[in-house]
């Protein structure tokens, strides 16, 4: 099909978040704590509805059960990915996710979450959380009964344009400050490990001590990412991660280009700038789906964009 899916964000309000979805992205969001934008998602706790064409008004996830063509008919019960915004105004807490066989047993026959971040902006000295200093689970167990978050969690500066794969079972935290775009299964499930003693409406938000120890993988390490890039005439393509569940691309245009949709279903996000796909204009803060057959697509313009597909 040669139609492109334009979706409607959804917003979720968190303890830790800002209002720069609005200054930065011009969203009308519903107050000054908004900590998400759900841009591509058809999960059933923030499911995107389509802005215009002929399937204006639906769902995304009502166009996965009745339209899987345009998914290239794939299998599934659920559309696949989730790419969210994210602003920490403050810090997040720290977290850890399950992988799939893990969520299936424990939640309901949930996905485990893999996830990605794309890292739009963040203070001169940012920092984040990825992993942790524990060198086995009884050094794990240890740390987190004697309460040495300090001491156990890696934290490390971040920079604009950088790019981290969290893998199930890797310890993590945004940090305040620090915008950014995931790419992510489509799963909900967190695991919170530690909440800087913070309240929520007067009491502190639930841990998961239990579920966190059995799936934060011991010793930590970093998942490589950043495989290859390509210059095509004004078009920059790096590809920032290609994994079990998805790939993600980060394109860069000053000017005219060409790229093909050969994949099942494309997402597409504008980080920034403006310009024209196919004659129709697109800007920064819109996300689309290109789905299966789409093919061939010039983009003209000044813009970045982040795609993903499965
Ligand atoms: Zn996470």
């Amino acid at each position: 099909m040669k139609e492109i899916l334009f979706l409607e964000p959804v917003f979720k309000s968190m303890i830790w978040g800002g209002n720069r979805l609005r200054t930065q992205f011009g969203y009308d969001i519903p107050d000054e704590h908004t900590g998400e934008c759900w841009a591509i998602s058809a999960h059933k706790n923030g499911d995107c509805i389509i802005r215009e064409g002929t399937y204006q008004g639906r769902h995304l996830s009502w166009l996965w059960e009745n339209h899987r063509e345009l998914f290239g008919d794939l299998k599934g019960d659920a559309f696949p990915l989730l790419v969210k915004l994210i602003d920490a105004n403050k810090d997040l807490s720290i977290q850890v996710h399950p992988d799939d066989d893990y969520a299936y047993r424990n939640e309901n026959g949930s996905l485990g979450k893999t996830e990605c971040w794309f890292i739009l902006d963040c203070p001169e000295k940012g920092s984040i959380v990825i992993g942790h200093n524990a060198k086995d689970k009884d050094e794990l167990k240890r740390m987190i009964e004697e309460e040495r978050w300090q001491e156990l969690i890696s934290m490390r500066p971040v920079r604009k344009g950088d790019f981290f794969q969290i893998t199930p079972g890797t310890v993590h935290a945004i940090k305040e400050g620090t915008l950014l775009l995931e790419t992510q299964q489509s799963s909900d499930v967190t695991y919170r490990l530690y909440d800087y003693n913070r309240l929520d409406n007067g009491k502190p938000r639930p841990l998961h001590i239990d579920k966190s120890i059995d799936v934060i993988r011991c010793p930590h390490e970093d998942t490589p990412t950043g495989k290859r890039a390509w210059r095509d005439g004004s078009l920059y393509m790096e590809e920032l991660i290609s994994c079990e569940y998805y790939t993600v691309l980060k394109g860069s245009l000053k000017g005219d280009g060409r790229l093909i949709q050969d994949k099942p279903f494309m997402n597409v996000s504008i980080i920034s700038g403006e310009g024209v796909i196919d004659g129709i204009g697109i800007g920064k803060g819109e996300h689309f789906i290109l789905p299966r057959g789409y093919g061939e697509f010039t983009l003209s313009g000044n813009m970045e964009f982040v795609i993903s597909y499965v």
